[in-house]
């Protein structure tokens, strides 16, 4: 019997769940002949802002940026130490290197793939600014912990978001946790533009300044610049597009978890590590991550069933060609290194059919 194709991601669904609303949109930017720093953004930022929690939302182009200028406006600066996970997507510790300071990571907890809180006060010198943790694939990050080690060492807490759209700590929506909080828009996240784009949440009203005075060249009135800022902004096309979904996004988020509780259930008593969810968090799902002793075997048998799936992340930061300058050599985060051998994320996207999570099933079984 010939088994159709499913992708690792389609992003038509998402598309379709809010056509009218996404083409009123452009259509009204294209109209309106402005496209930077205008009322779709403020329009968006006032939403999502809302949305999370949070008094402030500070549009950027895209979610590297977002990190980057959340630890400028935090003071991160050169010879400074900001602490983050020795496993995740590179752009969290690049955005450290862009202020001039060095990521110092620390290992996950291999259950949840997040950073364990039990080895933060280790990592903390004279020199330590931040914690960034990320809520990795969608699950939050044990926060409550971590913010007690902040308080008690006098540092701030960023929280790297891009994977945790709409996800909850506790019944506290993740945006709501940390000192500030960073997202990327970019159109795989669970909150998509149609192009890149980022924000920075928070509370604090001089924070939340500083980030709109640095995306835009350091300048609050025109041609008066009083930083070295950057031209970091989220246009008007990608505000208005993103405005247009967030009405869906808690709808969407339910059937993520929909989805993933199929998957869970369906592949239990499978030989291989399911994702855990501890009590009381709810994880956005924004990635079905597996560990598997022979995961290269299991991709390639997926891959013969016709089913797509990537590797969240091959290689950890500490072990790439961008850091040979920390000297950091294979062994040095076992915890981490060990998770990107063996993870594999398995298609999980609003949209999917029931014959489809069916066929998923079905083939991990067979393969596992
Ligand atoms: C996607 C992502 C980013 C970067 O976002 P971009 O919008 O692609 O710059 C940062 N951190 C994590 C964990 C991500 O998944």
């Amino acid at each position: 019997m010939a088994e159709s194709s499913l992708p690792f991601l389609n992003l038509q669904p998402a598309y379709a769940a809010s056509q009218a609303a996404i083409d009123a949109a452009l259509l009204r930017v294209a109209r309106s002949g402005w496209f930077l720093l205008g009322q779709e953004l403020v329009a968006f930022e006032e939403a999502y802002a809302q949305s999370v929690g949070a008094a402030h939302c500070a549009g950027v182009a895209n979610g590297l940026d977002a990190l980057t200028l959340a630890l400028r406006a935090l003071g991160v600066e050169e010879g400074d130490e900001v602490i983050v996970p020795s496993n995740t997507y590179i752009a969290t510790w690049l955005a450290v290197s862009q202020c001039g300071a060095t990521p110092v990571p620390v290992e996950p907890d291999p259950l949840t793939f997040n950073l364990d809180p039990a080895r933060i006060e280790a990592a903390i010198t004279a020199r330590t600014r931040v914690i960034l943790p990320v809520h990795l694939y969608g699950l939050p990050a044990d926060m409550d912990p971590i913010m007690d080690i902040a308080r008690r060492n006098g540092l701030k807490v960023l929280d790297d978001c891009a994977q945790a759209h709409a996800a909850r700590y506790h019944g506290r929506p993740v945006g709501s946790l940390a000192d500030v909080s960073a997202w990327s828009f970019y159109p795989g996240k669970n909150l998509g533009a149609m192009g890149d784009g980022g924000g920075v949440t928070t509370d604090l009203t001089t924070l939340d300044e500083q980030v709109r005075v640095l995306r835009n060249y350091g300048s609050r009135r025109k041609y008066h610049n009083e930083c070295k800022g950057v031209n970091s902004r989220l246009d008007e096309i990608q505000a208005a597009v993103l405005a247009a979904k967030l009405p869906q996004l808690e709808a969407s988020t339910r059937e993520r978890r929909r989805l993933a509780r199929c998957l869970l259930e369906g592949l239990a008593g499978v030989p291989l590590q399911l994702p855990v969810v501890p009590e009381g968090l709810e994880s956005a799902w924004h990635l079905f991550v597996v560990r598997h002793e022979a995961r290269d075997r299991l991709q390639a048998g997926l891959a013969e069933h016709g089913i797509g799936t990537l590797i969240h992340y091959p290689v950890p930061p500490h072990l790439q060609p961008a850091y040979a300058e920390l000297g950091y050599r294979a062994g040095d985060f076992p915890v981490a290194e060990a998770m990107h051998k063996q993870v594999l994320s398995l298609p999980l996207w609003p949209g999917m059919s029931e014959s489809q999570i069916d066929q998923l099933i079905q083939a991990v079984r067979r393969c596992a």
